[in-house]
């Protein structure tokens, strides 16, 4: 353990104007304060605290930081209160330890329920004071450092917590050190085999290559002398957790020399640092792809330096990062260079990000950056900033990315959950589902086995995952309701010519349409890629002509007003059934037309009223039916044509034709031609399609005809 002394001395040689006096006063405090307190591992509690210090100093951190990392668990765990430390220490260190506490009860709680709180307290935590964080961070490096000491359960709880969010974290502040180390134990920890065999890889790949390292160094620097650039050239060897990570994402094995040793060349200026990457690479071959200038695009921690690798000695690739000093101390320590000291003075670093600036990025998020690598990175990389987490019901978190729906935290969860979800609960309230979903939100999901995915859903979702699922889901059910509506359309255009629909008579026009099966068949029929008409024509070629002449045009009727051996037909236009009020008219060469009396069409007629007829329907004419249509709008889901058919069919109506107008992934139109009775079995019908939950309209439709300008169906009454 280190003695006061030794921290005086550390913090002198960067920082000689420090408060010592109140450096040694925090020390003995915390020190009395934790008095007869022990570690897991069995020492005296105060070297942990005193560990941490060390941590910052080595960050040259500022001294109210340094004492807040002194005294940072003696609130937590000691009499002492934070009243208390304000006398003593004032408000500054106060205020700290304060945050540093709310941050470890975050920690202690993570197992129970009501750790959302907990969540918002690190945010906000973090926003008050980032060397809250820069302490908690190297609160979190010493018990990874020790993390042996205790029970296997603990460790592996503590390592999956600080692989997903302390690292990261550290990473987004640009404390690569950090970030690498707690990456380390706990990748140790989780997967101590994996991380074996890297190490023995390591040494076998370090005897082949007989030593090469100081070889390469001693390359570099023979090449930057004859530049005449002063610079610190270094080679390190990769941590095995970002070899094993790397391996994971190209999911191949490490051989090379450039997978395991970075070299890195520190110069005194920017000019020299390209000058010395131009030298570089004349002297190896760069390798395409490979090459990197963070220098000119620095990512959003304040990170500059260039990247390049070169085919090195005897062809050996050798990646190589080159910086000046300035940029070295941002890249090492990131944020937190900010707070750092040199000679007594807070270092004036260009390249530092200012603390607040960057924590207003974290929340702002990068989405408006016009630096397309670094938005890239982001997307890329697992960033802190771009995700949420959020809380099942049992308390597990889930990690999602900034934007993500309850959807995609039910997909998150499983499949099952995503496929079956129809509503939410956030924090107790029920919310939509495109509510974005916020840090610290407990979320839980409400389900229906009788649900399935819904195409206005791929909208809601953000995460690649829930897309994909709710896709495939889609494409299957969209597949079975196109076969379930092809079904339907085939039976009505059969019968339209007087056949019965039969698995044989499909089969063949499958084979002479060269479809697949009759499956594919229906579900083209269904999807109107192909036409109940084409159907028909490819079996029958004959039938399909008589059938437009045929039209309605036979059906020859009779009327109250004609005298007994006339006969009319009703009007393709306006379709009148009986019950509605009707007008005969005379025309010459089609004989008498029965129109509804509002039909559209009767003012572009001729206007002579002796070719007027007043006319009405035939008494108790109920075992005709009579064609009219419909114009429906319905929810496109899973079924709802169906269902609509075998309505109206229970009704004792004939489907004699669908068509389908307009079709959008959420709605669609169908116009559809039924046989009905009279008015009041149109109403009806009518009625009873509306009372369907997934129906939006059901109209009458008259069309208007070719003397109008308007030649499309348009809806003229609405009953
Ligand atoms: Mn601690």
């Amino acid at each position: 353990m280190f003695n006061i002394e030794e921290l005086i001395k550390k913090i002198k040689s960067y920082n000689p104007l420090a408060n010592f006096d109140l450096i040694r006063k925090s020390f003995d405090y915390g020190f009395n304060a934790h008095k007869g307190q022990y570690r897991a591992s069995g020492e005296i509690y105060f070297t942990h605290p005193v560990e941490v210090a060390n941590i910052v100093i080595d960050l040259k951190l500022d001294e109210a930081t340094i004492i807040t990392a002194l005294l940072h668990d003696t609130v937590e765990d000691t009499d002492s209160s934070l009243n208390q430390l304000e006398r003593v220490f004032g408000k500054e260190i106060s205020q700290l330890v304060d945050g540093v506490t709310k941050l470890t009860n975050l920690e202690l709680s993570s197992l129970e329920t009501k750790h959302a709180e907990n969540f918002r307290k690190l945010f906000m935590a973090m926003s008050k004071d980032l060397r809250v964080l820069l302490i908690k961070l190297a609160d979190r490096l010493h018990n990874m450092r020790t993390i042996k000491a205790l029970p296997i359960n603990k460790q592996i709880r503590k390592s999956k917590e600080t692989m997903e969010i302390f690292a990261p974290l550290a990473g987004r502040m640009g404390m690569q050190f950090m970030r690498e180390e707690l990456e380390d134990l706990s990748f140790r920890v989780l997967n101590s085999e994996a991380r074996n065999s890297i190490i023995r890889r390591f040494i076998t790949l370090r005897k082949e290559t007989d030593d090469l390292v100081p070889k390469i160094i001693d390359d570099i620097q023979q090449q930057l002398k004859k530049e005449n650039i002063n610079a610190r050239v270094t080679g390190r060897e990769k941590k095995p957790y970002s070899i094993w990570r790397k391996m994971q994402y190209k999911k191949e094995g490490f051989t090379r020399l450039s997978d395991i040793f970075a070299f890195r060349i520190v110069t005194k200026n920017e000019i020299d640092a390209y000058i010395a990457m131009g030298s570089v690479h004349r002297r190896w071959r760069a390798v395409p792809g490979k090459f990197k200038d963070y220098i000119s695009h620095p990512k959003s921690n304040g990170y500059r330096s260039i990247h390049t690798t070169v085919s090195g000695r005897d062809g050996k690739r050798v990646e190589v990062q080159i910086r000046t000093d300035e940029m070295d101390e941002v890249a090492e320590s990131g944020v937190a260079a900010h707070w750092s000291y040199r000679d007594g003075e807070r270092v004036k670093n260009p390249f530092v990000v200012d603390p607040f600036k960057w924590l207003r990025g974290l929340s702002d998020g990068f989405i408006k950056s016009d630096n397309p690598s670094e938005f890239f990175e982001h997307v890329k990389l697992e960033m802190f900033q771009d995700q949420v987490f959020c809380f099942t019901p049992k308390g597990e978190v889930i990690k999602l990315p900034r934007g993500a729906t309850p959807i995609d935290f039910a997909y998150a969860i499983h499949t099952r959950i995503g496929d079956s979800c129809v509503g939410s609960m956030v924090d107790g309230q029920r919310v939509p589902l495109w509510t974005k979903l916020k840090n610290g939100q407990s979320v839980s999901i409400i389900r229906s086995e009788a649900q399935k995915p819904q195409s206005s859903w791929e909208n809601m979702v953000y995460t690649g995952r829930a897309k994909t699922a709710i896709r495939r889901k889609l494409r299957e059910e969209k597949r079975k309701e196109n076969i379930r509506i092809g079904k339907e359309i085939a039976r009505v255009s059969f019968e339209k010519v007087g056949k019965k629909v039969t698995d044989k008579a499909l089969q063949t026009a499958a084979k002479k349409l060269v479809i697949n099966n009759v499956d594919d068949l229906l579900a083209s029929l269904g999807s109107v890629e192909l036409t109940g008409d084409e159907l028909i024509k490819t079996l029958y070629p004959k039938k399909i002509t008589g059938l437009t002449i045929q039209n309605f045009g036979e059906r020859k009727l009779s009327f109250v007003g004609l005298e007994p051996n006339q006969q009319a037909n009703t009007a393709s236009c306006c379709k009148p059934v009986p019950g509605e009020r009707i007008v005969g008219i005379a025309q010459k060469q089609k004989g008498i037309i029965i129109h509804a009396i509002d039909c559209d069409n009767l003012q572009n007629l001729d206007n002579n009223s002796r070719n007027w007829l007043d006319l009405s329907w035939p008494n108790g004419d109920v075992q005709n039916s009579h064609p009219t249509s419909l114009t429906i709008s319905m929810y496109n889901g899973v079924g709802v044509l169906g269902r609509i058919c075998s309505l109206i069919g229970e009704r004792g109506a004939n489907i004699t034709n669908i068509d389908f107008v307009d079709r959008k992934p959420d709605f669609y139109s169908i116009i559809i031609e039924i046989h009905v009775k009279d008015l009041k079995h149109l109403s009806d019908i009518m009625t009873s399609v509306e009372a369907d939950s997934d129906i939006a309209v059901v109209v009458r439709t008259r069309e208007v005809l070719e003397t109008s300008s308007n030649q499309n169906p348009r809806i003229l009454s609405n009953y």
